[in-house]
């Protein structure tokens, strides 16, 4: 049996909040990546001690860098597959460790299978020990390559088992399983959050992603490369809106059983791949041309969440239009570019 690591971090008592503020202590999974990293600065604003736990596989130290000195930070490389524990309390824990991008997870899929099932395992054990409440980022892709329009929770999805995005897909719907269950059984206080696609700043401009690939083409002068016909369809929700809506299933009370159930997060604007790659010319002002590459096997056709149970539940609902949230994410990516091109040149 693997030894269990304890970590501890010293947080700056100068660094607390008067009186009043948050003063709980939040451990983010995954928090050097894109939607962890913008997670952590929201629960920093919010007066909370955050403790980031990221192997650094596919999230970036530059998404944590200058956090590193901040009192109520707190920086654990760790691979969530191995169980740890952390020293002293820990009132909520958000599980975003796990690769998002179809390229980077289909690296190596058999790890990225352990990260959602022994990732999800670890971090439940470690809920329970120190009764906090744990979210899970569950996905879009549980529903697969979806025969309905739009998806609702109650949605059983058409997945495969043996595809290139099995380890994914059915890692997460795994670890669903994993946090029903431990709620059923032990009573661990869990939320789960299905997330669809989401985009903005901290995003890594080579992770292979649509939103990343035609920015970074766009604003470089490359071709755009539209998988296969471009029909395809994908909902795109901005990061603010996705951190606003996952610190609101968290923190929803448990007035009702309907909390510990899946809960789709994501914003309904639907567009092919075709509209996304023209909206990003227009907005960069570059002039494409676009080019066809192959569809990846299983790629699902059409996405499109139904968040009648978020508004419901939470009172949640995206605010940031596709076009808005692309302006800030392509200016993002051309300060990320500018930043390269001035290493490269020493
Ligand atoms: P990301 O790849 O930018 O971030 C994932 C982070 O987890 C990275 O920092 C990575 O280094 C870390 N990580 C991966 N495996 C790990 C392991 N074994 N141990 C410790 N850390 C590990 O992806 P993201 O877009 O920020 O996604 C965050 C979460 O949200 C993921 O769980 C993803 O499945 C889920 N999600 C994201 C989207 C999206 O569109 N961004 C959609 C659905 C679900
Ligand atoms: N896609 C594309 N060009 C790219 C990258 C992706 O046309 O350079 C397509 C991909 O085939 C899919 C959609 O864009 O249909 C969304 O892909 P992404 O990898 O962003 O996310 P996911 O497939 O996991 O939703």
């Amino acid at each position: 049996m693997t030894k269990r690591k304890t970590f501890s971090i010293r947080f700056d008592p100068q660094g607390e909040q008067p009186s009043g503020r948050s003063g709980r202590t939040v451990l983010v999974a995954g928090g050097a990546g894109f939607i962890g990293s913008n997670l952590i600065r929201r629960l920093l604003d919010h007066g909370d001690r955050v403790i980031c736990v990221d192997n650094l596989s596919t999230g970036r130290f530059e998404n944590i860098g200058t956090l590193v000195t901040h009192p109520r930070f707190g920086w654990i490389q760790h691979d969530v597959i191995e169980p740890f524990t952390v020293a002293g309390p820990i009132d909520r824990i958000y599980n975003l460790a796990c690769p998002a991008s179809p390229p980077k997870y289909q690296a190596d899929p058999v790890h990225t299978f352990k990260t959602s099932v022994l990732g999800a395992m670890n971090l439940l054990e470690l809920a329970e020990a120190k009764r906090a409440r744990i979210l899970q980022s569950s996905t879009s892709e549980v529903y697969g390559d979806p025969d309905c329009s739009p998806q609702p929770e109650s949605y059983r999805g058409n997945v495969n088992t043996v595809g290139p995005r099995s380890c994914y897909d059915e890692g997460k719907r795994a670890a669903e399983t994993l946090f029903y269950e431990s709620h059923r059984t032990r009573r661990v206080d869990i939320r789960i959050a299905r997330i669809f696609n989401t985009y903005g700043p901290r995003m890594d401009p080579e992770d292979g992603r649509v939103v990343s690939n035609f920015i970074v083409q766009a604003i470089s002068g490359a071709p755009l490369t539209v998988y296969g016909d471009g029909t395809q369809t994908r909902s795109f929700c901005y990061v603010s809106d996705m951190v606003d809506a996952l610190q609101m299933l968290m923190e929803a009370p448990e007035a009702t059983q309907a909390i510990y159930a899946p809960v789709n997060l994501g914003n309904p604007g639907e567009f092919t791949m075709l509209e996304l790659a023209q909206m990003v010319l227009e907005l960069t002002g570059a002039r494409g041309p676009l080019v066809h590459l192959p569809l990846p096997k299983d790629d699902p056709l059409q996405r499109r969440p139904d968040i009648t149970r978020a508004h419901n539940l939470l009172g949640w609902a995206p605010k940031v239009a596709l076009r808005e949230g692309l302006l800030p994410t392509i200016a993002y990516f051309r300060q990320e570019l500018l930043a390269q091109q001035r290493i490269s040149a020493g």
